[in-house]
């Protein structure tokens, strides 16, 4: 498979869930990926398969983020991957709660792209994926203040990067995903003290009656990473099973 033969890409929170499929994914698209985690049992795992440099990084940190651009000056393909669920409405989000979410699922974003477009513009151009959900400007959803507040940001700032960067042959799209199996979703769900009935509760609300599988993510990540999406920009992806509709 060659859809994304020559192309580098730096995916986020590439350790489990969702990044971890999307590296396997772009792995046998024939990518090289720079995997960047914070957890050191997952950066191990990663660093072991062919195509994969393993690089441990906390989206959190402004300095580590410019080190790892500086390192990697041709990426085609940033994954803004990383994210965090604080669970609670607007009463229970307190300062810091609130500062986390931003930093981890806002600033996070702002601060990779600034250190990676300089050098997508002067190699030409490239895709830039950014991680939102369908918990955001396009559906509030009970109990995730923080997260739909701070994941509707994601995609202002999406349209935004779009807008400013078209004519240089820079691509800005979102993907926005319902409810999909991974590991923290899991332990969300085991969070609840039952999580047998948290399954079903959470399984009953979607339309096609199942989450949706990291794999299914990975595959519009490759999409949007490769050159068959050259003329799509600024969109948010809704994948999520037919839950907004
Ligand atoms: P996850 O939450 O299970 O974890 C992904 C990885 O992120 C882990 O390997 C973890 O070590 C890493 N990580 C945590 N903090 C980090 C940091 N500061 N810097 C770098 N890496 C860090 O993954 P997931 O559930 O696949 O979610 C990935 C993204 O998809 C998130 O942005 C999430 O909000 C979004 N999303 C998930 C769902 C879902 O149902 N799972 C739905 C919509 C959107």
């Amino acid at each position: 498979m060659s859809r994304l033969n020559n192309k580098t890409a730096l995916i986020t929170a590439a350790g489990q869930g969702i990044g971890r499929a999307t590296v396997e994914a772009y792995v046998r698209e024939g990518a090289h990926v720079i995997a960047a985690d914070i957890n050191d049992a997952s950066l191990a795992e990663l660093a072991a398969i062919d195509g994969v440099t393993a690089r441990k990084l906390d989206v959190t940190d402004a300095e580590a983020i410019k080190a790892i651009a500086a390192e990697f000056p041709n990426i085609n393909v940033l994954y803004n991957c990383a994210g965090f669920v604080h669970a609670g409405t607007i009463l229970d989000c307190d300062e810091d709660d609130w500062a986390f979410s931003n930093s981890l699922n806002v600033t996070a974003q702002y601060r990779l792209i600034r250190a990676v477009l300089p050098n997508m513009i002067k190699n030409g151009g490239g895709s830039i994926i950014n991680m939102s959900s369908i918990a955001s400007s396009i559906k509030g959803i009970p109990n995730r203040f923080a997260y739909c507040a701070t994941k509707a940001a994601v995609i202002g700032l999406t349209k935004a990067v779009a807008a400013d960067f078209v004519a240089q042959g820079i691509r800005c799209n979102a993907i926005c995903p319902g409810t999909v199996e991974t590991p923290s979703l899991l332990q969300r769900l085991r969070d609840t003290g039952d999580f047998d009935k948290a399954y079903s509760e959470f399984t009953a609300r979607q339309a096609m009656g199942r989450f949706g599988k990291p794999d299914e993510l990975a595959a519009l990540a490759v999409f949007l990473g490769s050159d068959e999406s050259a003329f799509i920009t600024g969109q948010p992806y809704i994948i999520d099973g037919g839950w907004v509709n």
